[in-house]
């Protein structure tokens, strides 16, 4: 992990840091009926402590099928700092956080979880550093405490291979929670990839980026929206946006198996020839065919990832759709 720097660079043009900047918080939400009114009380709070700031919060409702809509439409009636995207229908984190990007107004702008699991009263210490001259500031987990067992094996064993792989260092025990300059934000505005898994492009973009560490809490209601299968794919769609480490891999163990073929070839020819016997049976057979088959098939299954990939980039349909907009200004942000 890059370590965090220590002396921001105070060169930096900080005057869109200084009076009363805007800060634009970011929630996803799906199905999140159970804590929202909590989020939205601990958010107005934490702004009422940050008299010398300015706030918009960015919900983005990613196709919830409770309540959750409703809520956020009440909320944005009775505050003017709430703001709400209802998507057409489930597209994903990610995703619904790009749309919050993409729509936000702010000199900074942080990225939260609904369940607050991302606690708003770290956001006051993010926005210190910002104004600093820090660019990216992202919270690390002081502990996994609240992580299961599973949860916290498969983490660092996704960190330490996405790490090895990428040649962008991504920070582990980091989550999204973090806050941006708008010279990040404005970068990230510009990349339009599909797969998309944030923190890494993040991180790619550079600048200063530093870390706080954080206490996480558990989720403050409701079940999490992240069961296995779809943190295998967020997982996957991790490593393989950020390198192309498998397909040089899949070449390294071809040549492996091409290699055992040429000696097995030229035992069974050593044998016919020298003397005058055949190499025996089934077994040896089997373990050819199956040994190639498998080889061939992992090797094609890597390609394909990337094919299908390549497939949905150039098919170019928007990222999402958007159902409903509560609360923005009619002239979207430049
Ligand atoms: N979320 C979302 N769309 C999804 C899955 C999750 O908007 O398809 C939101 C969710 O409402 C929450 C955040 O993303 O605000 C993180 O999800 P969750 O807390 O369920 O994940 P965990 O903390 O368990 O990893
Ligand atoms: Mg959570």
């Amino acid at each position: 992990m890059a370590m965090p720097d220590p002396k921001p660079r105070m060169s930096h043009p900080t005057d869109r840091r200084g009076a009363n900047p805007l800060i634009s918080v970011i929630l996803p939400c799906l199905d999140e009926e159970d804590v929202l009114a909590e989020t939205l009380a601990r958010l107005d709070r934490m702004a009422l402590a940050q008299a010398d700031c300015r706030f918009e919060f960015i919900f983005v409702d990613d196709g919830s099928r409770d309540r959750t809509a409703e809520i956020l439409r009440q909320a944005a009636a009775g505050d003017d700092r709430v703001r709400v995207m209802r998507f057409a229908r489930n597209f994903g984190q990610q995703i619904a956080v790009t749309a919050g990007i993409e729509m936000a107004a702010g000199d900074a702008v942080v990225l939260m979880d609904a369940d607050l699991q991302d606690p708003p009263e770290v956001v006051a210490r993010m926005v210190a550093l910002w104004r600093d001259g820090f660019d990216v500031v992202y919270g690390t987990r002081s502990s996994r405490r609240a992580d299961s067992l599973v949860k916290r094996a498969t983490a660092r064993m996704f960190y330490a291979t996405i790490n090895r792989l990428s040649e962008v260092p991504i920070p582990s025990d980091t989550g999204d929670f973090r806050l941006m300059s708008r010279q990040v934000v404005n970068v990230l505005r510009q990349m339009p990839e599909r797969h998309r898994f944030i923190r890494g492009m993040v991180s790619w973009v550079g600048f200063r980026q530093t870390a706080i560490p954080y206490e996480r809490p558990e989720r403050f209601a409701g079940v999490t929206k992240y069961p296995l299968r779809k943190m295998v794919r967020f997982a996957t769609d991790g490593i393989l946006s950020f390198s192309i480490r498998p397909l040089q891999l899949s070449i390294a163990l071809g040549m492996i198996a091409a290699g055992l073929a040429l000696a097995g070839i030229a035992y069974a020819l050593f044998m016919r020839i020298f003397t005058n016997t055949w190499v025996e049976g089934w077994t040896a057979l089997m373990m050819a065919v199956l040994f190639m088959g498998g080889v061939q098939l992992l090797c094609l299954g890597i390609l394909g990832e990337y094919v299908g990939r390549i497939y949905s980039e150039v098919k170019r349909r928007p990222l999402y759709v958007i159902a409903e907009k509560v609360g923005f200004d009619e002239t979207p942000p430049g």
